[in-house]
């Protein structure tokens, strides 16, 4: 449902690292931002190769291929979550990244997270000057405009910089020139990057746990509005577009994001830990245990657990060793999938009072169903708490929550949302408690998703072509 987010890396080899092998170990912990599609793409003396398909990282990225590319100074990669088409596996595999163009300066390669929000009047403007696209995805915008404005300008960290300018939205990107590994965070910082060191070897990433899965260290976060370069001769940082108002996405907080990762100086983990613990005093339960709906809802339901001394337990079981089933279809095999993956321990729940804590509720079909597996197992009473606010509005920047119809919360009141899911009680975290959770934050935080109120301009008719009629841009 929402399933724009996606994750990006990149490494600059300073040491005689396999930069083909940490970059494909560096997606592994990126999984969690995009299964839909994967890709990889490494740069030997400025001549880049490209590995990408659809699916997971190890379905995307077969041993056999990655062995092929050559040993590399910087490589790229990327995980995808978004899905244009769900029955043209064509159309994804075009859009698949990084994306590698050829023009007349050498070559170029990028992995974009996020969304432009003017990407309708840049590519109407660049198809009128005589552009062609096939990928349809807004890293193919991106790179066409960096190639251009790179012919007009001295250097290249002038035509990302100039790029930067004619971009509006959400884009952290990660690309390579034939000699530069640079990336561009946009100046309200809406999705996350940062920088991280393997030996002598920078890194840029979505999230610090890719580093330090690598067994590298993290260095800072890529300010909103920031480029950074690594070259030969070493890290550069620009910051002429920073700007004071930023916004990082508070979903990231919320779902997106590893909860081992540390974003702009706060910890995911202890976010939604905290979130928990507010959500017991705002909404308190009479209950016999605490349970999380896995994975994103445990760490809140411990903190729930801990401020109401309610004795946390395991309620579910995930199956993590069945990689995908199917392509998730609505229906029949659907359903029969989630009873695959998601199992609830009986000895646990039956006859109690239970306290189900998950993160979000989007459009409350999983809301409904965990509740159904809780009751047909045994639960007396079932009270549903939620670690974010009613999610009533759609997002701009790179989340594809994108119709507002199906957003329980937007039509209906707390009472129905209550009955339509089946729960003896229902209590979201407030809006207060929200901010409380992200008070530490170096930068300040997109909630749009909650308010409604967009930090940073959209335009209403590019969001009604886009998001509903579903065109590709
Ligand atoms: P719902 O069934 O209400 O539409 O979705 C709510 C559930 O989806 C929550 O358990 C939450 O953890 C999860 N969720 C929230 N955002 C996303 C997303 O972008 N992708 C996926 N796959 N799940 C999400
Ligand atoms: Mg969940």
């Amino acid at each position: 449902m929402l399933n724009e987010d996606c994750g990006v890396f990149g490494i600059y080899n300073n040491d005689n690292l396999d930069i083909v092998e940490e970059t494909y170990l560096a997606l592994l912990s990126l999984q969690h931002r995009g299964q839909a599609g994967a890709g990889l793409a490494v740069n030997k003396d400025g001549e880049i190769k490209c590995l990408k398909d659809v699916g997971l990282v190890s379905e995307a990225l077969n041993q056999k291929n990655l062995e092929k590319l050559p040993e590399g100074n910087i490589a790229i990669g990327h995980v995808r979550n978004v899905r244009y088409d769900l029955t043209d596996p064509n159309i994804d595999r075009a859009a698949a990244q990084p994306l590698v163009i050829r023009y007349i300066n050498g070559s170029l390669s990028i992995a974009h997270n996020g969304s432009l929000t003017n990407v309708v009047e840049l590519k109407k403007e660049l198809e009128l000057g005589g552009a062609i696209f096939q990928a349809g995805c807004d890293a193919e915008i991106i790179s066409y405009i960096v190639a251009s404005q790179r012919l007009i300008s001295a250097t290249i960290e002038e035509a990302v910089e100039k790029t930067m300018n004619k971009l509006k939205g959400a884009f952290s990107v990660v690309m390579m020139s034939p000699s530069k590994l640079i990336g561009m965070r946009d100046t309200n910082g809406f999705r996350p990057l940062c920088i991280g060191k393997l030996k002598n070897s920078y890194i840029l990433t979505s999230e610090s746990c890719a580093i330090e899965s690598l067994g590298g260290k993290f260095v800072r976060d890529v300010k909103p509005g920031e480029i950074v370069v690594v070259d030969d001769e070493g890290f550069h940082s620009y910051m002429n577009n920073c700007k004071e108002k930023t916004s990082m996405c508070v979903f990231e907080y919320v779902y997106f994001a590893r909860p081992d990762s540390v974003l702009d100086g706060i910890s995911v983990y202890q976010t939604r830990r905290k979130a928990g613990a507010i959500l017991a005093k705002e909404c308190p339960a009479e209950a016999d245990i605490v349970c999380g709906v896995p994975d994103s809802g445990i760490p809140a339901a411990m903190g729930y657990s801990v401020e109401s001394g309610i004795p946390y337990e395991i309620a579910f079981i995930k199956n993590k060793y069945t990689g995908r089933l199917f392509i998730q279809q609505e229906g029949k095999i659907r359903d029969r999938t989630k009873k695959i993956k998601l199992n609830v321990l009986s000895a646990n729940v039956k006859g109690k009072r239970v306290v189900v804590v998950d993160d979000s509720i989007i459009r409350g079909t999983t809301s409904a169903n965990i509740i159904k597996m809780l009751k047909d197992a045994g639960a007396r009473e079932v009270h549903l708490r939620v670690a974010s606010p009613p999610l009533s509005n759609v997002c701009y920047y790179g989340t594809d929550i994108k119709d507002k119809d199906k957003l329980i919360a937007a039509a209906k009141s707390l009472k129905e949302i209550e009955k339509q899911i089946g729960a003896d009680s229902i209590g979201y975290l407030s809006f207060d408690g929200l901010k409380k959770t992200v008070e530490d934050s170096q930068v300040g935080v997109c909630t749009g998703c909650f308010t409604g109120e967009y930090p940073a301009e959209f335009s209403k008719k590019i969001a009604v072509d886009r998001y509903s009629e579903k065109l590709s841009y």
